[in-house]
């Protein structure tokens, strides 16, 4: 989804991107304007609408961005998504309060120029309150009305940013406020909770109101919710554990001819999970776990040793970073052979395992 971007420049050494779905927005709204019976200086002046509210999203994922970089957080790149922007920063800063900042700044830019045109109408008006508040009701977009559509939208950008949804910005102030009294793995898991309870009350209401934006932004809200508690799970148990960590360090052989009903008893007595697997001329031929063998002898009372062999593990060298290695081990079955730099055997390592020490800590 993020590959179909175009580079509108780079700004305070941030890029900036846009999506080419982007343009799908701006001929849906012609769309709609020329048949609602519009001229083309009216539709003008919606794209213009479209247009400037989404530099005002621009300038609020600059919010983040900027005052994530006072604390140290390079950001990769800013992407305006027809849903909205997203300023991808390269960590998010761990302690609460900064995380809190860097969350509060993009709304707070939506604030700072509601409050600028505000301003600005008071006194091209001439403290004219009446006509102003005239301007608020709305029967079609002209360029009168234009800036106080800008404000309103302002401050819907502000109060929709604050809904406590993961990963919305009030999401974040949520978990950043939980995060100072538990551990940021729960805290994160509250305010994911929290925030897809109100998704599916979002998507529930618009369902039952026919609002499909709603339930698409319901849906959209819920699942990188999940995808942001995992990464925060993640990163904050596996950041710093080698694959040698926790790899079953104990070599255990066993030949791949025997009958695995005359080896089990003893396999089961080693305490260990997985075992290497010899050919009959000693050769190393694959990796098999003790799961494995149980599965196997159930369904099969003779079967041997090399039929529940993993012939080809995965192999890792032992100082990888486990967060590194997780994508290649796709099944909780699958094994990796933890080697050093010099091809030496270190150990052996299934993704069960690290689901289990996952698991441990949680
Ligand atoms: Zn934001």
């Amino acid at each position: 989804m993020l590959r179909w971007t175009l580079n509108i420049g780079t700004y305070f050494n941030i890029p900036v991107r846009i999506h080419w779905s982007f343009l799908l927005i701006l001929i849906y709204v012609s769309y709609i304007s020329f048949s609602a019976g519009n001229n083309v200086e009216q539709t003008l002046i919606y794209i213009c609408l479209v247009l400037s509210i989404f530099f005002c999203v621009l300038l609020h994922e600059y919010g983040h961005a900027l005052s994530a970089r006072r604390y140290g957080v390079e950001t990769e790149d800013i992407i305006l998504l027809p849903i909205g922007g997203m300023a991808r920063l390269r960590s998010m800063p761990e302690r609460p309060w900064h995380e809190i900042v860097v969350a509060v700044m993009g709304p707070v830019v939506n604030l700072i120029i509601a409050i600028i045109i505000y301003i600005l109408l008071i006194l091209y008006y001439r403290f004219d309150y009446a006509f102003i508040l005239s301007l608020g009701e709305l029967e079609m977009l002209n360029w009168t009305n234009f800036p106080i559509v800008l404000m309103q939208a302002n401050i819907f950008l502000l109060l929709f940013n604050l809904i406590p949804c993961f990963p919305m910005d009030g999401g974040r102030i949520l978990r950043a406020i939980l995060a100072f009294k538990i551990s940021r793995v729960k805290a994160t898991k509250y305010a994911t909770r929290i925030g897809q309870v109100m998704c599916l009350i979002f998507i529930a209401y618009g369902i039952y109101n026919s609002i499909w934006n709603l339930v698409l932004i319901g849906i959209v809200i819920f699942v990188s919710a999940s995808m942001e508690y995992q990464h925060t799970f993640l990163n904050t148990h596996l950041k710093a554990v080698s694959c040698l960590d926790i790899a079953q360090k104990e070599l255990h052989f066993v030949p791949e001819y025997q009958q695995i009903s005359s080896v089990i008893q003893d396999l089961r007595a080693t305490g260990l999970e997985l075992f290497f697997v010899d050919t009959i001329e000693g050769h190393q031929s694959g990796v098999v776990s003790l799961k494995a063998l149980e599965k196997k002898l159930n369904q099969d009372p003779g079967a041997r040793v090399s039929d529940a062999t993993v012939e080809k593990p995965v192999t890792v060298r032992d100082h990888w970073m486990v967060l590194d290695i997780l994508q290649d081990l796709k099944f909780p079955e699958s094994v990796a052979v933890v080697v050093s730099l010099e091809n030496e055997l270190k150990g052996i390592l299934s993704k069960r395992m690290i689901l289990q020490v996952l698991e441990g800590k949680k």
